[in-house]
Formats: C-alpha cells, structure tokens, sequence
C-alpha cells in the first residue's frame, strides 16, 4: 500500500472516530469515552498528514512543519494548562479566530501558489478562494471581537451604527460582485479588498449584537470556524477537512439554534448581526432603595424554610463557591429542608457550567432542574438563593418589553417567599442592564463573595 492510499485510510478512520465522538459527547454517560475517541482521531489525523508531508515536502518544507507545529502546540499547551473554568469561553473564541486566519492564509496562498487546475476548474477554484477568504475573515474577526466581550476587555453593550442592516447587506452584495469579477478576471487587488470587507464584516456583525445574544454568538462562530475549515479543505484537495469541517459546521449551527430556541430569538436576527433588534433602551430607571441582610439573618430564614431552591449564575463559578454551596445543601436536607436548584439554559459563560460545577461538588443529580422543570414551583418556595446570577433572574426580561434582554426566558424567582441575592456590589450583570430584582420588597441583598459568605451561613447554621 502507498503512503498516499494508507494515509486516505487513516482519514476514514478519524473521520469515523470523530463522528463517534460527537455521539459519545451528546450525554453525561458516555461524554468522556467521546472525548477519548476525539482525541484518537486528532492524533491519527495528524500523524497521517505529517507522514504524507514529510514524503512530499523538501528539506525546507519539513523544518517548517516541525517549527510551526512546535510553536502551535507549545503556545496550546501553556494557554490549556493555566486556563480557568470561567475563562474558557474567551479561550474558544480566541481558537476560532486561529481557524479563521487559517483559512484566509490558505485562501491566499491559494492564489498566489501554483495550481494544475485547467479550463472552469480554474474559475471554480477562483470562486471557492473567495469563499474560502469570506468565511475566514469573518470567523477570525468575529472571534477576536467575542474574545473581547467574553474577557471583559470591550464592553458588551451591542454597537448600533445606523443602517446597520444596509450595511452587513450591502457588504454582502459587494462580495457577489468582487467575486464575479475575480472569476473573470482574477487580481491580487480583489483578493486583498475582499480579505478587507470579510475582516470588517466579522467585527461588525458580532459588535452588534448584545451580551444577552453572547452564548449563540460563540456557538455560531464555532459554526463558522467549521465551515472556514470546510472551505480551506477544498482548497487543499483534503477530504477530513471538508468533512471534520462540516461536522463542526453543521453540529455548531444546530447549538446555536437550540440555544435561540432556549432564548426565545430569532436565529436569523442573531446570525444576520442583530437584524431588527433597535438601540436597547438606556435601563437607567430609578427603581427605589434596596435592602441588605447579613449571613446570620440568611441563617434564621434558612433554619425556619420547608423549601429552598437555589439559582446559581456566572458569580459561583468566579467565587468557586460550589464546595460550600454542596456542603449548605447537604445541611439543609438533613434538616429535612427541601433543597433544589434551578439552573438557566445560559446561567454562567458557556453551556453547561453550573451542572459542571455542581457535580464537581457532588452534587446529586436529581436535585438539579432546568429552567423549565422548576419554575412554576417558586410561588410555593419559602426562600430562593440567587448566587451570583443576575440576568438569568432579570424579571425585566418577562416585564419591560424596551429591555435589551425583553423575551428571554428568566427563572421566576421574585415569585418566591424570601430572595436572598449574593453578590458583592449592585453592579450589573453580563448583558448590562439593571436588575429591578434587587429594589423588590421581598428581596434582601448579601454582599460579598458568594464563597465566602456561603460558609459564614453555614458556621451560623
Ligand atoms: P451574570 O453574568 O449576569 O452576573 C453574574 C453576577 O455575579 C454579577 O452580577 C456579579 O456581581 C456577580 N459576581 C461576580 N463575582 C462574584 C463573586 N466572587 N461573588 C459573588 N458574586 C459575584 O450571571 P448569569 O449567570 O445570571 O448570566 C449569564 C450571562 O452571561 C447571560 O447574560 C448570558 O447570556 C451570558 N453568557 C452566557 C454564556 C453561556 O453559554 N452560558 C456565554 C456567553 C455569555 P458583582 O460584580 O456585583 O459581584
């Protein structure tokens, strides 16, 4: 056998491990035997295309390789090992940007490499460049922005430029015609102004959308970098490319749909860049005094409640707060509390992260609700502890139709006896929009960090 026709063998094989593992990651049981057989065909595929490089590449080709893969997998491997649990997000985003920018550098080496291409397969291979630089450019842009929001470093307020939907519209029709041209008659002048529009298109279309819209913002561009890869695969003829990419492209773009479905958004209004969302309303209303409560006053409405539910939020994870959360639970239920939890399809910064933490803290599944299960329950529930979430508990979201966040499904936690809201200032949450939660009368703020005044409760307890 060839290595050409062992190494098209070995693409099967990963194509297969990788489809397996998208399988083994859809449920709990069997996520880590997914990750594993991730991990086998990435290490088949890689093996596979350093044999059939080494077999065709010069000397100079081969040094190349081994540097750039070298400093790729050192940089991957010091990024992984320090990253947080909360800062995983900001690192996704930052590794679809990579996948982005492949595929731009790939778009134009295309062109300016030699190609045996002859007759319309040239005019074909001109068009999937372009393609290929589009999805690329906007997937690298885009990413850099969503790094930005989800680490902070740009505020997470939408961008609303006027005629914004002409704009991302006109930019669209700009790339029908620079690519028929380019077909006609190619030039490195077009190649470089379309790289152009692609760069500005990313960055525009994820600037406007609003920290709400974040979560489908990161699993779209996780789409995206699928189908970047998926284009950079037929321009290098390699078919685990094409394929690896639209897997990744198709199973990122049904995340994002799901999660607008959980949101109750448009998909097309998130994916066309916040197509028909209008300047959100400034949210700065005088909504009156707000009370405070100190751990040992958490302590007596604890000891005298039947029922507590409590609703984790972005807070715990940065507080590490869910050792101590597992250990109050653990105390209530002894004292024969009924204790719960209510857990937001978007609570926290990726999908997933509360029933991540909270079994990392052992706690027991069938305490653990979603959204939907647990909230017609809280009108019954004699104490609610939000900790550290804040728009996933916004009534404004299900009361104030001029919210940034209107429309959102939120867990009804006003509707509680007593709401215990754990956080260290009245600063805002993700999305950046005030909370009339905290000026309720039933409601009493705990400030501080939620670890730390979790374990106050529990020595008061
Ligand atoms: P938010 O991000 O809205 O708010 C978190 C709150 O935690 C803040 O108000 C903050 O207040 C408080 N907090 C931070 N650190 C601590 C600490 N150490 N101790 C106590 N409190 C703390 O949280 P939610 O989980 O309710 O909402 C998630 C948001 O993130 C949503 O807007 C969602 O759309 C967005 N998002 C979600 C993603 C996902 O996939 N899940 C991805 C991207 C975005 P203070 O500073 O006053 O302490």
């Amino acid at each position: 056998m060839s290595v050409l026709s062992a190494a098209g063998a070995a693409y099967v094989v990963a194509t297969l491990l990788f489809i397996m593992s998208l399988a083994g990651l859809s449920k709990h049981e069997t996520a880590r035997r997914g990750v594993v057989f991730g991990i086998t065909g990435m290490a088949l595929a890689l093996t596979a295309t350093v044999v059939v490089t080494v077999q065709e590449a010069s000397t100079r080709g081969i040094v190349l390789l081994v540097v750039a893969v070298v400093i790729g997998a050192s940089i991957g491997l010091w990024r992984a090992s320090g990253v947080q649990m909360t800062t995983v997000p900001e690192l996704i985003a930052l590794l679809h940007s990579f996948v982005g920018l492949a595929a731009v550098l790939v778009g134009w080496n295309g062109y300016l490499g030699d190609s045996d291409r002859t007759g319309a397969a040239v005019d074909i291979y001109h068009a999937e460049i372009f393609v290929g630089v589009l999805v690329g450019g906007v997937t690298f842009t885009g990413s850099i922005v969503a790094f930005l929001k989800l680490s902070a470093r740009v505020k997470s307020a939408p961008l609303v430029l006027p005629g914004k939907n002409v704009l991302n519209l006109g930019a669209l029709v700009a790339f029908v015609v620079l690519t028929v041209v380019f077909v006609i008659q190619p030039a490195l002048w077009l190649l470089a102004l379309v790289t152009v529009l692609s760069f500005a298109l990313g960055w525009h279309l994820v600037a406007s959308i609003g920290g709400g819209d974040m979560p489908v913002v990161v699993s779209m561009l996780n789409s995206y970098s699928g189908w970047a890869a998926a284009a950079a695969g037929f321009l290098l003829s390699n078919n685990l490319l094409i394929v690896v990419g639209a897997l990744v492209g198709s199973s990122g773009a049904y995340l994002s749909y799901i999660m607008c479905k959980a949101m109750n958004r448009s998909f097309l209004s998130v994916i066309a860049g916040g197509f028909g969302i209008e300047a959100p309303s400034s949210g700065d209303a005088d909504h009156g005094e707000h009370t405070e409560i100190d751990p040992q006053g958490v302590a007596e409405l604890l000891a005298d409640a039947d029922s507590v539910i409590i609703a984790p939020g972005y807070g715990m994870a940065v507080a590490h707060a869910q050792y101590p959360v597992a250990d109050l639970v653990h105390r209530l239920r002894e004292r024969g509390v009924e204790v719960r939890f209510g857990i937001h399809p978007v609570a926290g910064r990726l999908p997933g992260h509360m029933n991540v933490l909270l079994a990392e803290a052992k706690v027991p599944y069938d305490i653990v609700l979603e959204l939907d299960e647990i909230n017609d329950d809280f009108a019954q529930t004699s104490v609610v502890l939000v900790i550290g979430a804040n728009d996933t508990v916004n009534p404004a979201a299900a009361e104030d139709p001029a919210s940034p966040i209107a429309g959102m499904p939120v867990l009804h936690v006003w509707e509680a006896g007593h709401v215990i809201v754990f956080k260290r200032s009245m600063a805002v949450g993700y999305a950046g929009v005030q909370n009339p939660l905290f000026f309720r009368d039933n409601t009493q703020m705990l400030f501080g960090d939620a670890k730390e005044r979790v374990e106050d409760i529990i020595h008061a307890l």
